[in-house]
């Protein structure tokens, strides 16, 4: 399998809002849009996405995973850009047609076809700086991919206590202007600290990664920050704590400072959730310099616990208890 998300399926959904209301969507060869080089995306990042995946059934089945939570959080992002958003139906229906027309490339667990909806400010108009896009294009692309990080427990963070990664209410939005901000961080973390990935923690107050969920793990116990406007509602970190609770887990949603991230990493797990990785081992955290192993250097139990239960629902070999899949 070819690097993540470089890879597509040959088809994909489209459809485009003008006039104050979208098209069909169609499903059609995977190919270069046309768009305006004043498009309103190009100049002010009218732009939201989000990710999901299909997974492969023993039975040869292809089952969507918690399709109805992809497509509410996209249809927020949506509004919170000023997008015209999509009604649910025609979102849900767009994706499952996606999976259908490529259900042949859908790949064995733990790979899955990744499915990644877009919706995209279209019109020009460069002087529209303070309006929302008045055109838009939902395009949904497919890609079938492998297990996002090979070496679970190698995962080297940085703790940087000074940026944010989003502003305090715009964090909720998936959306690239988030990644635009933080890239500058995280290709500085690369850099200079040979770093995967940077863990925001703005005047000591840990948020989440530029791209996942953070969350701290012992023997019978998961803490995670709560939700607000300022990170992403990430649904793997939503099925890591029901799964968490139906295992008996102690689930806290409470504010993590950094000093509670080294001193607890110290004897207990560290990870970052998300749809591409599940739920990654971090390894080493990075701060002021000095670098903290995590757990002792070995591979979390817990975490592996929690990924292999929502594992096992994503490939169907566990019971679907809280109906988070959607057959296609
Ligand atoms: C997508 C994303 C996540 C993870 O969300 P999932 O729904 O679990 O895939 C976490 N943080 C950010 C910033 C994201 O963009």
């Amino acid at each position: 399998m070819s690097t993540f998300g470089t890879e597509f399926a040959d088809t994909m959904a489209l459809a485009w809002f003008r006039d104050g209301a979208w098209s069909p969507v169609a499903i059609e060869p995977v190919d270069a849009l046309r768009i305006h080089p004043g498009a309103h995306v190009l100049h002010y990042a009218s732009t939201c996405f989000d990710g999901l995946k299909a997974y492969r059934h023993g039975d040869g089945g292809v089952r969507i995973f918690r399709l109805d939570s992809h497509v509410a959080r996209l249809r927020h992002s949506a509004e919170r850009l000023c997008l015209p958003a999509p009604g649910e139906d025609m979102l849900r229906r767009a994706i499952i047609d996606v999976v259908r027309a490529n259900r042949d490339i859908v790949p064995e667990c733990p790979g899955a076809l990744y499915v990644r909806p877009v919706i995209f400010g279209a019109n020009h108009a460069i002087g529209a700086a303070g309006h929302a896009a008045t055109e838009a294009c939902l395009c949904v692309l497919a890609s079938p991919v492998g297990a996002y990080f090979q070496d679970n427990g190698s995962l080297r963070i940085l703790i940087d206590d000074t940026h944010m990664r989003a502003t305090p209410d715009f964090g909720v939005a998936k959306s690239g202007g988030n990644y635009a901000a933080a890239l500058k961080h995280i290709e500085d973390a690369r850099r200079e600290y040979n770093a995967d990935q940077v863990l925001f923690c703005p005047g000591g107050d840990v948020q989440e990664t530029g791209a996942a969920n953070f969350l701290l793990l012992d023997d019978g116990h998961v803490v995670t920050r709560p939700l607000d406007g300022s990170i992403l509602h990430g649904v793997t970190r939503d099925s890591l704590l029901h799964l968490a609770r139906s295992l008996d887990y102690r689930v806290e949603e409470r504010p993590i400072s950094v000093d509670e991230v080294l001193t607890w990493s110290a004897r207990g797990e560290a990870a970052v959730s998300g749809t591409a990785a599940v739920l990654a081992d971090i390894g080493t955290f990075i701060y002021r310099g000095r670098e903290h192993t995590v757990n002792g250097g070995k591979a979390g139990a817990n975490a592996r616990k929690l990924r292999t239960a929502l594992s096992s629902i994503h490939g169907g070999d566990a019971p679907d208890e809280f109906g988070w899949l959607t057959a296609v």
